[in-house]
């Protein structure tokens, strides 16, 4: 029977964590929408939209958090048992819409989306149509698979469709819904590859090729979607790889499309390179100050907050500080963003802008790699009320101005450097904590180098020890044989599961 106006609840918990980053994530991270508030978080949903109107959606709970340090135990039962219990409380739905990210690693659980989506399940029974909507960073294990009708991904990292891909995967169940159709064949080919987001930028080779086939795929006749996980990099868990889904009521079309996109990953598996060149810290400082190109970008990639860095490494400020260019006010002008240290905070905003002060920042998180770090400055401005950050306070050490915060904030957008007085179009260098350039940044850049900086979400993934990802694995085992691409079927979600193979 095929609903004319369908029962659509939302929920989801999405979270990119990182297993080998001291930091631990806790539930008010998540900043969790319930109810109706739940529907404000998607424009295409706003009041007044087609798609508002064509089915009666219920926010049941969603939570986002910043990429960060592994889910405690205690914040993943509290937040999973209230989404399980509203969802409990709406009686029967049509349709769900999982809307997660799809690298949540959780304390003492292994796949902890595709154990939420079990318990949802058990909730709705089988005879709920499910729609998942991911970060291509996010992993797909075949439980995930199976316990999904619809499955999909950004196709562009940096991600410049989250939410046309958001809309898709709620559009498709809309129409999955209204139609009746049978539910659709769906593919699964784990890829036994594992890249740091960085090598896979969607702007560049391989990657721009690899997904321009998933757009011509998704197109084909009897295909409705087809999608490529580059996977996360930096947990380790059995699941932590590529893979590819392909979606649609034609066996044959999904099949060969499925199979061209895990052949096409596979290939290309040797050419995938870092986005822009990359140095040691020193050698990216030593260039920059030798170029006439201004603003030079340098990200400070190992204690990326937006990938699961602790955001509180010294390392890299230490250097930078340590260099005898930057000791005059009016020599080179760098711009750094940035470091946690309350404390510090604190201190600069009692003695107010324009003021002589010495504090003392970072590494209560992550001190694996330098201790905190204690700076003489003048305090250059000062911002309350940020989501993230809360307090940001700039802070003139000789030609650098320090951007420190009172929790660890992702500086993206140009008005996060406006908003404190700075002017990054203006100063010789700019450094960020950050791996690839968001497009803001990217646009603004005259030239950028990546520094393979320690941390959480270290580059190197090699210095990392991954113990438990799925062996073979490249590029941990750079002469592995050629895996198996074929593609794998996975029941409906209403069957039940086909016994795995143990590799899977
Ligand atoms: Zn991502």
């Amino acid at each position: 029977m095929s609903p004319s106006h369908p029962v659509i609840a939302i929920a989801g918990l999405g979270i990119e964590s990182s297993t080998f980053s001291p930091a631990r994530t806790e539930a008010p991270a998540f900043h969790p929408r319930r109810g109706a508030d739940v529907l404000t978080g998607y424009p295409f949903l706003a009041e007044g939209t087609p798609l508002r109107a064509a089915a009666d959606w219920r926010g049941v709970l969603v939570g986002k958090a910043l990429p960060g340090g592994t889910v405690t135990a205690a914040a993943y039962r509290a937040l999973s048992d209230e989404l399980v219990e509203r969802l409990a409380e709406l009686g029967p739905v049509d349709g769900l819409w999982y809307d997660i990210h799809g690298a949540m690693t959780v304390e003492g659980l292994d796949d902890a989306e595709a154990e939420l989506l079990a318990r949802i399940r058990e909730v709705t029974g089988p005879d709920t149509l499910v729609s998942t909507s991911m970060d291509l960073h996010g992993n797909v294990s075949r439980g995930l698979v199976h316990l999904s009708d619809l499955i999909t991904c950004y196709r562009t990292a940096p991600h410049e469709d989250t939410l046309e891909t958001k809309e898709r995967a709620a559009r498709n169940l809309l129409g999955r819904l209204v139609d009746g159709a049978p539910r659709p064949v769906k593919v699964w080919i784990p890829v036994p590859v594992l890249l740091a987001g960085e090598q896979t930028s969607t702007r560049i080779e391989p990657a721009r090729s690899v997904y321009a086939a998933v757009d011509e795929v998704a197109a084909r006749p009897g295909v409705l979607d087809a999608a490529v996980w580059v996977g996360y990099a930096w947990a380790d868990e059995p699941r932590n790889r590529a893979a590819v889904v392909v979606t649609g009521q034609d066996r044959a079309a999904v099949t060969a499309g499925a199979e061209q996109l895990a052949l096409g990953f596979w290939k290309a598996r040797h050419d995938f390179a870092f986005v822009a060149p990359t140095g040691t810290l020193d050698d990216c400082l030593d260039d920059a100050l030798a170029a006439t190109a201004r603003p030079y970008f340098i990200s400070d990639t190992g204690d990326n907050p937006t990938a699961g860095g602790a955001g509180d490494v010294t390392w890299g400020l230490r250097q930078v500080l340590a260099r005898p260019e930057f000791r005059d006010a009016f020599g080179p002008q760098v711009v750094y963003a940035s470091l946690p240290g309350p404390a510090a905070v604190e201190a600069a905003v009692r003695a107010g802008v324009g003021a002589t002060v010495t504090v003392t920042a970072g590494a209560e998180v992550d001190d694996r790699h330098c201790g905190p770090l204690t700076l003489t400055g003048v305090v250059h401005a000062v911002r309350h009320g940020d989501r993230d950050a809360g307090t940001e306070v700039v802070l003139r050490v000789g030609g650098v101005h320090v951007i420190l915060t009172r929790l660890r904030k992702p500086y993206h957008h140009e008005h996060d450097f406006t908003d404190l007085d700075l002017d990054p179009r203006t100063v010789d260098i700019v450094i960020v904590k950050i791996g690839y350039l968001e497009p803001e940044l990217y646009a603004m850049a005259a030239d950028w180098k990546m520094a393979l900086t320690p941390g959480g979400v270290d580059q190197d993934l090699a210095r990392l020890g991954h113990h438990r990802v799925r062996r073979p694995l490249f590029p941990f085992d750079p002469g592995m044989p050629d895996p198996d691409l074929r593609a794998r079927i996975i029941p409906a979600s209403n069957e039940p599961a086909t016994v795995s193979g143990a590799e899977e």
